[in-house]
């Protein structure tokens, strides 16, 4: 078969994604090849087709059980015979799984890479034919991303023993070039095809939100997604508690997820969601490696992450199958004092020697820094987000909160020049709440005891909310004007560019969001509202066929007991409701119906659609 037709046939797609066929056909070449490209993307296909068409097996190294189990899942009910190797078999299911490894009955063998040196796989890899080693999540293997696993080093001195050496591919959606490197030198790829594809994700819509009240903040945007399934991330195991019992207690299906659960209680949980019977999970970051939902419809950070890379992998979970979806992040000064704090205590760090220590720190410190800035930005986010993983984006793109918010731009320089002034003639020993508190004139303990009551800056500019002050400094910090030192306290201090703000040479002017009727804020979010969700295009009618369809589906799953995704996307009940397939030939026209899946699933939709179902 040709890989157009395995394309069809199996995934049931008619053409392949921008990059997946030159990813492909390098792999087809012999090549080793590196494929990094944003979640979402379809880097699974990328290995997947390949490994049809290779004469012998491919063995896929994943890092996570869930992970593995749920793509073995998919492959099975598409039809193509695949299996997975790791500690969650029992001893006699692993020994069976491999000797019908031995007789060649998979195609696609999933490896945890803890199991790659031990005797008995060695025994069976070292006497087959081994095709192709494809890494997932190769950013696995270097210590600068953050997900460096020790067991990925094994890769490679397993490569090592095999008598010919299999193509390596190598797949990951972390960007930054220092990985990119890691995985070339660490996985010894010898000339690799490298092939970025581009970041964004067009579909999901992003938004800052710093409100008062954020727990009224995220029930309002829970509202607006009534009925559809999605993810809020908190920053510690307290606030998921907390979160999750109160919007248990509003009426919100929600259910948990955290490192404090036993893991019965996590996997329990964990299927609830998935299987949609509890579509809200509240978690920590400990939760979505592996988490192959593909309708989640939006992803709320009630509190702001550690770094780019958590969040836009996090935020990314949202809308895998390419309809419209929300990544939601609220905001709270409170959230960079715990991050400092995690950074300070991280137990992963405790086994490094203090100077690896300091420098890995220190590098924490700056991510952070970055993450805070994305919250104050006045700029397109996905510009931001996109420029942060190396690429260039529009200055507009029409779908996130800040291209959709009016801007004027104002003149700050005096706010400047008083806040620069402030920090310069305290000498600067203090900290941003101390130099804006000074400016603003607060008549607190704090402020006299550290004699600023007698700065020359001190209530210059006690008119000015101190809101606005805090905008305008975190602007003079992410431009540069101003910088903090972070070691344990955070101390204001002056750079290079600060003296051309206190002589006055340089104007700062800052875009700043309009103040809105409360009347056109309430009309914007019901326009947003309308066109989120995957069946959110469709007229009346076929949003009633699609809930059948959904139910039709939700049926099948329970029966074979798998998630329902599984089964079919949303994208593809969306498709079906779209083109109201009457034939068996009509069918094989919809998104993601193949032929195997046809045969297992398709006259019961057919039936559905012409309402008999
Ligand atoms: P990644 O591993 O890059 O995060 P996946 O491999 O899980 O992404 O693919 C994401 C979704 O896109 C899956 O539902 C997959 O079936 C779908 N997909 C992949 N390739 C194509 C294609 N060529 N056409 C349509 N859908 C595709
Ligand atoms: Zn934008």
């Amino acid at each position: 078969m040709t890989k157009e037709e395995i394309l069809r046939q199996y995934f049931g797609y008619s053409q392949f994604r921008q990059g997946q066929e030159l990813l492909i056909d390098s792999i087809l070449a012999g090549k080793d090849t590196l494929g990094i490209m944003p979640t979402g993307a379809g880097k699974s296909i990328c290995y997947q087709v390949p490994a049809l068409i290779f004469q012998g097996i491919t063995l896929v190294i994943s890092p996570l059980i869930s992970l593995m189990k749920d793509q073995v899942g998919a492959l099975n009910a598409a039809g193509i015979h695949a299996a997975y190797l790791n500690s969650s078999l029992t001893q006699g299911q692993y020994f069976k799984a491999l000797d019908f490894a031995r007789q060649g009955r998979y195609p696609i063998i999933y490896v945890a890479p803890e199991r790659l040196l031990t005797d008995s796989f060695l025994d069976f890899a070292l006497n087959a034919k081994i095709a192709m080693v494809a890494v997932d999540e190769a950013h696995c293997v270097s210590q600068w991303g953050q997900d460096f696993r020790p067991s990925y080093l094994k890769i490679v001195e397993f490569i090592d023993r095999l008598r010919e050496r299999p193509v390596i591919s190598a797949f990951t959606a972390t960007a930054t070039s220092q990985v990119r490197e890691d995985i070339i030198r660490i996985l010894k790829l010898q000339e690799p095809t490298v092939l970025t594809t581009g970041f964004d994700r067009a579909n999901l819509y992003f938004a800052v939100k710093s409100p008062k009240d954020r727990y009224a903040s995220l029930v309002n945007d829970l509202e607006r997604h009534r009925g559809e399934s999605g993810i809020v991330y908190c920053l510690t195991r307290k606030t998921v508690e907390e979160v999750c019992g109160k919007l248990i207690k509003d009426g919100f299906a929600a259910t948990r997820y955290h490192a404090g659960l036993t893991d019965e209680e996590r996997r329990c949980n964990q299927d609830d969601f998935i299987y949609d019977r509890s579509p809200i999970m509240v978690a920590t970051n400990a939760f979505g490696m592996g988490i192959d939902k593909s309708n989640v419809r939006f992803v709320i950070h009630y509190n702001m992450p550690k770094n780019m890379e958590s969040y836009y992998q996090e935020a990314g979970r949202a809308g895998r199958d390419g309809e419209p979806a929300e990544c939601i992040l609220i905001y709270g000064g409170q959230d960079v004092v715990t991050n400092q704090l995690f950074i300070e205590h991280d137990q992963d760090n405790e086994a490094l020697d203090p100077e690896t220590r300091a420098l890995v720190q220190e590098q924490d410190r700056e991510r952070l820094k970055k993450m805070t800035f994305y919250c104050f930005t006045n700029d397109c986010l996905r510009n931001y987000i996109l420029r942060y993983f190396g690429e260039y984006g529009s200055n507009y793109c029409g779908n996130c909160s800040n291209c959709l918010s009016q801007f004027e731009t104002v003149d700050v320089t005096e706010i400047a020049r008083a806040l620069v002034g402030c920090a310069a003639d305290c000498g600067q020993r203090y900290g941003i709440n101390v130099i804006v508190d000074t400016v603003h004139g607060a008549n607190t303990a704090k402020i006299r005891g550290y004699r600023m009551d007698e700065n020359p800056h001190y209530g210059e500019l006690s008119k000015v909310p101190s809101y606005r002050l805090r905008q305008v400094f975190n602007y003079l910090l992410m431009e540069g004007y101003l910088q903090v030192t972070n070691d344990g306290y955070t101390i204001v201090k002056l750079t290079g560019q600060s003296g051309g703000i206190l002589s006055g040479e340089t104007k700062i002017q800052m875009k700043l969001p309009k103040e809105q009727e409360p009347s056109a804020k309430v009309r914007k979010i019901k326009k947003t509202a309308k066109g989120a969700g995957a069946a959110g295009d469709l007229g009346e009618r076929e949003q009633s066929l699609f809930e059948r369809l959904r139910s039709l589906r939700a049926q099948i799953a329970r029966e074979e007991k798998v998630p329902p995704y599984i089964v079919f996307s949303d994208k593809t009940l969306v498709d079906m409701c779209l083109k109201k397939p009457v034939s068996r030939e009509e069918m094989l026209e919809v998104s993601g119906v193949g032929k195997f899946k046809y045969e297992k699933y398709g006259e019961r939709f057919l039936l559905c659609i012409g309402g008999e179902g």
